[in-house]
């Protein structure tokens, strides 16, 4: 048992959070024999990031110029590691994920080596959700903070293949995650009667009001991931009008080849892009597309998402604003906040983070261990 004495939790006021069992049971005033001192600090609910390819942490920064269609045809194709290379690889990505304070991924597996990157994600100590083929989740074993969901790649597949990926996922009572980018796609899908709130879409810029309007009806899920959107030509990102048409938009760092690990940029790169369009968004609610919105859309809405007593203890204390009055924090975080601001990170109940570092790894040793990986496939 601990409790985190004295932060400042938006919408509640000064108090103490207390965590039991890996669980938030209570938040108040409360004392136990393990206290993190959280005078000055925000305490939120861990991020959740609903769409990143962890496999691709050993490139960060590498595709700064890259298109998608160069990025599909002439990178994803030298992308070939051995199980120890995807091991590391993945490792790495989710140690960066959490060392942002985001404490729930979906990570969309790289398909050569699902037990690798399952191996990968227990180790780290982050929640996940691991998206596999449809084939590979039929012989998935969930174990500890990591379960699996079906991957269904989306537009290079046919209708048949995504109906068959859902089929076996609502067989196994998992969620389907899939890529859109073109108009028609949703459409398809709910003419064949297959949408529901198991399902979760990423990106989706082509997608029009119509189908945007499906997939609210339907519950389904929607993420957008704005700076590699803005970066890669996917179009504009669909976050604003996904709001105006009803939904709750999720975000996703996607790849670090030209996104930033942490889930402040996400927030922040849509806040300016829907501005820029003229949509008068509010900063501070972003924070929710960033954790509970997310946790909903990859089917964990009542595990993690939100400090609420009975939730799964996946906390993040923020430094630097302090300062604030308390209507104004929340909208500071989004417009301003940054990785080297997460002081200390709580998943399950378990700190991981801990004023400022990593308990469990060591960053710069993980990006050692894969530098040549880099080096082979960029040469
Ligand atoms: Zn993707």
């Amino acid at each position: 048992m601990l409790v985190i004495k004295g932060g400042h939790v938006p919408g509640v006021g000064v108090a103490d959070v207390l965590v039991s069992d890996g669980v938030i049971a209570g938040i108040g005033s409360f004392s136990a024999p393990e206290a993190i001192d959280a005078d000055g600090l925000v305490v939120l609910p861990g991020f959740v990031d609903t769409h990143r390819h962890l496999v691709q942490a050993p490139m960060r920064g590498s595709g700064a110029d890259l298109s998608l269609g160069v990025f599909m045809a002439e990178v994803l194709p030298r992308l070939v590691l051995s199980p120890a290379e995807v091991r590391a690889a993945v490792l790495l990505g989710a140690v960066e994920a959490l060392n942002a304070g985001v404490t729930t991924v979906l990570d969309w597996g790289h398909g050569s080596a699902v037990e690798a990157e399952a191996e990968a994600l227990l180790a780290s100590g982050i929640r996940a959700v691991h998206g596999v083929s449809s084939l590979e989740a039929q012989r998935y074993a969930a174990a500890g903070l990591v379960t699996g969901a079906v991957a269904s790649f989306g537009p290079m597949l046919s209708l048949e293949d995504n109906a068959r990926d859902i089929a076996v996922a609502r067989s196994l009572g998992m969620v389907t995650t899939m890529h859109i980018t073109e108009a028609g796609a949703v459409a398809r899908l709910a003419d064949a009667g297959l949408l529901g709130p198991d399902l979760h879409f990423v990106h989706g810029n082509a997608a029009t009001d119509d189908e945007l309007r499906m997939l609210v009806d339907a519950g389904c899920g929607l993420t957008a991931t704005p700076p590699v959107e803005s970066m890669m030509g996917h179009g504009a990102p669909v976050f604003g009008r996904f709001l105006s048409a009803g939904g709750a938009p999720a975000l996703g760092v996607d790849v670090v080849i030209n996104s930033s690990a942490d889930m402040f940029e996400q927030m922040r790169a849509a806040l300016w892009l829907e501005r820029l369009r003229g949509l008068p968004l509010a900063a501070g609610p972003l924070l929710r597309a960033a954790s509970s919105d997310g946790a909903r859309a990859i089917g964990l809405g009542d595990v993690v998402g939100s400090l609420q007593v009975g939730k799964r203890a996946d906390i993040v204390l923020v430094d630097g604003f302090g300062h604030l009055p308390p209507d104004l924090v929340a909208g500071g975080i989004v417009a301003t906040a940054g990785v080297s601001d997460v002081r200390t990170v709580l998943v399950d109940g378990r700190v991981v983070k801990r004023d400022g570092l990593l308990l469990d790894h060591d960053l710069s040793g993980l990006r050692a261990a894969v530098a040549d990986v880099a080096r082979r496939i960029l040469a």
